[in-house]
């Protein structure tokens, strides 16, 4: 076989260089692929603090924000102690007094410092997105329970992909980003919701399609609901914590 010349080599390269030239000229031009309009509203996100546009719902302070989730609603019983509102077993669920879809929700939460029960009986409440779809707060550190009812789970429906759990009396986030059902005029279920959740900043559910509202016993099933319906945060009878709660409203449709 014969052996390229160094003359060769050189000419080969030229030819590489103008075809890819023309090539480059093929291409359309940068600005085709660029768009300007409409710009990104501004929110300013300083650390430690609520983005500009979200909604505070707990700041540490006070109820006003929240009602009894109970038929005849009411006043939240809730203690509010050291700047976080604690579940007062009995006094029952509490929900806000606005009502959300889509939402991008950050919660702050804790369970008891000190261990009693066991599976489902320690540290037990609730994020219930639109009042029905419940994002699982349990003390799952060293604690064996089903793994579709631990911390993090969608409750009875999604396991979280993995067990995130700081120890008990620490405080723990949750980052949701919740995605409503839609349904159509005539009552008909178009799309699932959908939910991602960061477990203290861990991914814990990617996009999970939950299949009805929250169910103990039997499985899920859609009824027909408004668009926007309240946040409701469980009384499971387990002294339970939360604080800086807000609430970044979305359409995302
Ligand atoms: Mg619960």
């Amino acid at each position: 076989m014969p052996r390229s010349t160094p003359l060769f080599t050189a000419a080969a390269s030229v030819v590489i260089v103008l075809s890819s030239a023309l090539a480059q000229d093929d291409l359309p031009p940068p600005e085709m692929t660029e768009y300007w309009e409409p710009q990104p509203a501004i929110v300013t996100a300083t650390p430690g603090q609520p983005p500009s546009d979200a909604v505070v719902l707990f700041d540490g302070s006070s109820l006003d924000a929240w009602q009894s989730a109970g038929a005849n609603g009411g006043p939240a019983r809730w203690a509010v102690e050291d700047g976080a509102m604690v579940v007062t077993a009995g006094t029952g669920d509490i929900r806000t007094k606005a009502a959300f879809g889509d939402v991008q929700l950050h919660v702050e939460w804790r369970t008891p410092a000190e261990v009693v029960g066991n599976s489902q009986g320690r540290g037990n409440s609730g994020v219930f997105l639109m009042g029905l779809y419940e994002v699982q707060v349990l003390d799952s550190y060293d604690n064996l329970t089903y793994v579709n009812g631990q911390a993090g789970s969608i409750y009875k429906q999604h396991p979280p992909l993995v067990n995130a759990s700081r120890g008990p009396g620490e405080w723990q986030t949750y980052d949701i980003v919740f995605i409503a059902p839609r349904f159509s005029a005539d009552g008909t279920l178009l799309s699932k919701a959908r939910v991602t959740v960061l477990h203290n900043g861990v991914l814990v559910q990617h996009n999970a399609e939950i299949d009805g509202p929250t169910s103990w016993r039997g499985l899920p099933k859609y009824s027909y609901h408004v668009p926007r319906l309240p946040i409701r945060l469980q009384d499971h009878g387990n002294p339970v914590a939360y604080r800086n709660i807000w609430v970044r409203p979305l359409d995302l449709t």
